[in-house]
């Protein structure tokens, strides 16, 4: 499943609605794809939203009962449904909490609906700007959410995106890892991490899923434990993760930095030092980086 395509016509739907400020104004965004908003208070607890035809328009009913930030993702997972031509795949005609939250086996369009709504709540063209001013952590993430009205997972993902360093978000579900994004140096640097596979052995994340008390955690470790091939130069990884108890899931922001950098970075020391450098990974005392908030 390519995402780029879709990211792009977020960004172009986000343009052609002449957003000039964030939080992004959503009854603007449902203008421009010639819905309309209609907040519904009798709709059951697990009902997000519907989308059906009138006069010419859709309208857009949206559980009012919801957050404000889930029912904002709603109407802009409905939009994309609209703006795509996608068909939804939703039980019933209605799109549910779990339809939103659940990845097991989510079809691949609901996918990148998702993809879309996050773009157009977390638009380029704002929120590169903030990525850019802040270090990587997850406080920056929440921080971000909050003054984007959006959830922190959708602001985890495109976070990544925007990140300038070579940075990850991994969203894992029932132990699987089952979404990834990545920022662009991380792609160049062909650092890559597989997708419905068990969340690794030593990773922050398996740690939460495992513990019984802790909800969130950040620990320097191996790069190779999320990045089975590893990653040139960088022996060690920052990953800080959050348990999403509620859904059984957890969200890791994993990033390299300068202070993570081999010590043989920069000597180039060609293949044949590569199975010294790996048998030191883990055991060498690497300086530990205060965490930057
Ligand atoms: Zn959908």
């Amino acid at each position: 499943m390519d995402e780029f395509p879709t990211i792009m016509k977020a960004r172009q739907f986000v343009r052609s609605a002449d957003i000039t400020s964030v939080p992004v104004d959503i009854g603007r965004l449902a203008a421009t794809a010639n819905a309309r908003i209609k907040v519904v208070d009798d709709l059951n607890g697990d009902e997000s939203g519907y989308t059906f035809p009138l006069n010419g328009k859709h309208v857009i009913a949206v559980n009012g009962n919801h957050r404000e930030e889930r029912q904002r993702f709603t109407v802009l997972h409905e939009i994309a449904h609209i703006v795509l031509d996608l068909p939804s795949q939703h039980h019933g005609g209605k799109l549910t909490i779990s339809d939103l939250m659940r990845y097991g086996r989510r079809p691949p369009e609901e996918m990148l609906c998702d993809v879309f709504a996050a773009e157009c709540l977390l638009p380029y063209d704002f929120f590169s700007k903030d990525v850019g001013n802040v270090d990587i952590s997850m406080e920056a993430v929440k921080k971000l959410a909050r003054q984007y009205k959006a959830s922190i997972t959708s602001t985890g993902s495109r976070f990544a995106i925007n990140a300038i360093e070579p940075c990850a978000f991994v969203l894992s579900e029932n132990g699987m890892v089952r979404y990834v994004s990545r920022s662009k140096f991380l792609r160049e640097m062909n650092g890559w991490i597989e997708f419905n596979m068990p969340v690794p052995q030593g990773s922050v994340a398996q740690r939460l899923f495992q513990g019984a008390s802790k909800t969130e955690d950040y620990d320097e470790i191996a790069a190779d434990t999320w990045f089975s091939n590893g990653v040139k130069n960088y022996d060690m990884l920052a990953e800080e993760a959050l348990l999403l108890r509620e859904w059984d899931q957890c969200l890791s922001l994993i990033w390299f930095d300068e202070n993570l950098r081999s010590t043989a970075a920069g000597q180039d020391s060609g293949e044949g030092d590569e199975p010294l450098l790996r048998e030191l990974d883990g055991i060498l005392p690497w300086p530990s980086k205060s965490r930057r908030k």
